[in-house]
């Protein structure tokens, strides 16, 4: 069954099979900006990614969890950058990380700039629930990993996903100066980068089935 469940930046209509919501399939969201690369409040077309980048991503790919990007780009909705812009950027990017064999399942993003228009913005949950809909994520088995706690953190507590703060881009700020905008959350683990990052979530899923 197909509804129409989704109105894209272009204004095409997309149908997703919500039959298809929650098979539980197991995955890791993963910012982009801070966490796989680039200084976490840049923008995208100066974005590159970390060297521990790509090695994580291909723990990912081993441990058979699915790999959602989810970024907020409100320099779309600035008019820094235009949505035809962000969508050459990001298949560039798709580019790079399938020359080196990482591949990633998906990137969403949030286009807008203020929270209040949005379901999507993180730290709300409109793109995990896009993902529970299009790929059939079982939050509850998903792991986040981002360096905003404001964002990243508070969306994966509200989902009920284990959390991971990296300490590159903010993640370091954030743990400290920006404590008090997320303090009600405790991040299951505080990993260095997403290398380190993606070998404890490979502790934590080792032992249970991939198949
Ligand atoms: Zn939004």
């Amino acid at each position: 069954m197909t509804e129409l469940t989704h109105i894209d930046e272009q204004g095409k209509a997309r149908m997703v099979d919500v039959s298809a919501k929650e098979t539980g399939r197991r995955g890791v969201f993963l910012d982009l900006q801070g966490t796989l690369g680039g200084d976490g409040l840049g923008d995208i077309q100066d974005f590159t990614f970390y060297a521990c980048a790509i090695p994580a991503l291909r723990l990912f790919n081993q441990f058979g969890l699915s790999i959602i990007v989810v970024t907020n780009q409100s320099h779309i909705e600035k008019g820094l950058l235009t949505y035809q812009q962000y969508e050459e950027r990001v298949k560039e990017l798709q580019g790079e990380l399938g020359t080196a064999g990482a591949g990633i399942d998906a990137i969403y993003c949030c286009p807008h700039r203020t929270p209040d228009i949005c379901t999507c913005q993180k730290p709300k949950l409109g793109m995990l629930h896009q993902a529970q809909q299009e790929f059939g994520m079982a939050l509850s088995e998903c792991f986040v990993v981002g360096d905003m706690g404001s964002s990243d953190m508070l969306m994966a507590h509200t989902a009920g996903c284990k959390s991971i703060l990296v300490l590159t881009g903010v993640g370091e700020s954030s743990l400290n100066e920006f404590r008090h905008t997320w303090a009600a959350v405790e991040p299951d683990f505080i990993a260095t980068d997403v290398l380190q990052a993606a070998e404890w979530i490979g502790e934590q899923v080792s032992g249970a089935s991939n198949t």
